[in-house]
């Protein structure tokens, strides 16, 4: 049988393509095809595609929303399994155990049977938490955003600055992704995840979460869904504030292009795109990628740049801030050729 129909056999409520463009995947618009290109939302699904993958030791890369990754043009020679299925974000809130990908369970405080049942998963050491903290569990696939609304809609505070971050939840505890004085480290209790072919929780502690870098990083964990502690707010206020960080965003960022989001780390002491504009780069352009002119440190792709375009712009300012600065500038962006 060849390989495509395995995986359909496999992960029979998942969308499997050939030779898909990654373009159409990334929040950049740049990238070629991918030989083979999963879309699930099925948790049992997806986990059996990726201990099918790793088993037939195929190539292969997860991804989420794609709003990190900056991908060749050439494309990937593998497998890219996606956790934004067809109907994501249709199911969200469910009362009972997260078992998509998308979905959201939320428990208020004093839940006692279902602290208990994440104390017995391994998800909590103790069924303390539930006296004091609102638990949120949520599958990999679902976008921040939507996630936001649904805890700022209970009335739990702390994940405000999450909702204008235009990535999954996977991605973003990969990531350790954080805005505005806020990071995924603050709120996070535990995390499912996958690996080498076992499933495990794992806790906050043991996830060693630190600026845009997580374990699962390092050492290619997949995320298959995670729980989060929050206390009461008030939503009115919750609300007003979401709406005060997504104006400072639109302001601020050039949300009008393409692009993955800040490009490079900020270095320790200093302000990525301040170093940028400082060494004159502001606006530099190689065909249709540039250095933003709202905000030097998003590198934007302003029409149909290419993956060369993107990587001679991220060489040429990492080359300019290292001569004018001694600075050495880390990509964020994750490239994936
Ligand atoms: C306009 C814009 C603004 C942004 N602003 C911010 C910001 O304020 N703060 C911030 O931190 N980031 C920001 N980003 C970057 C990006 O949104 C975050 O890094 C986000 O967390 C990535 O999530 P994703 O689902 O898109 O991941 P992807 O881009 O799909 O993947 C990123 C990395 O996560 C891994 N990954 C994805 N899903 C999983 C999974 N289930 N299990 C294991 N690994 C996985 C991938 O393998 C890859 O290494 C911004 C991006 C854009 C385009």
């Amino acid at each position: 049988m060849f390989q495509t129909e395995i995986l359909k056999e496999i992960a029979k409520s998942s969308e499997i393509k050939k030779d898909e463009p990654m373009s159409l995947h990334t929040t950049f618009h740049i990238g070629g095809p991918a030989d083979i290109f999963i879309e699930t939302n099925d948790i049992k699904d997806f986990t059996n595609i990726i201990r099918y993958l790793q088993n037939e030791n195929c190539r292969y890369f997860v991804m989420g929303n794609g709003s990190n990754l900056l991908v060749d043009d050439k494309g990937y020679r593998g497998v890219v399994v996606s956790t934004r299925g067809k109907n994501s974000d249709k199911h969200l809130i469910k009362d009972s155990y997260v078992t998509l990908l998308d979905d959201v369970c939320i428990y208020n405080k004093g839940n006692n049977m279902q602290a208990e049942i994440f104390v017995e998963k391994g998800y909590l050491d103790s069924a303390e938490i539930l006296k004091s903290k609102n638990l949120v569990h949520a599958g990999s696939g679902i976008l921040l955003s939507k996630l936001a609304s649904v805890i700022a809609d209970s009335g739990f505070a702390g994940f405000e600055f999450a909702s204008g971050i235009p990535g999954t939840l996977g991605g973003a505890v990969a990531m350790n992704a954080g805005a505005y004085g806020g990071e995924i480290k603050d709120v996070i209790e535990s995390v499912r995840v996958i690996v080498n072919g076992d499933i495990r929780v794992l806790k906050k502690d043991e996830l060693d979460l630190s600026y845009r870098n997580s374990i699962i990083q390092r050492e290619h964990m997949i995320v298959l869904d995670a729980l989060f502690a929050f206390d009461n707010g008030d939503k009115d206020e919750i609300l007003t504030k979401i709406k005060e960080l997504n104006n400072k965003r639109k302001s601020k960022q050039p949300l009008e292009y393409a692009s993955a989001g800040s490009t490079f780390k900020r270095p320790e002491g200093y302000f990525a795109g301040k170093l940028i504009q400082d060494a004159g780069l502001k606006g530099y352009r190689c065909g249709d990628v540039m250095v933003s002119e709202k905000h030097s440190g998003f590198v934007v792709n302003v029409g149909n740049g290419t993956f060369e375009e993107a990587m001679n712009v991220i060489n040429h300012v990492k080359e300019e801030v290292r001569k004018h600065f001694g600075i050495k500038m880390e990509l964020e962006v994750k490239v994936l050729s």
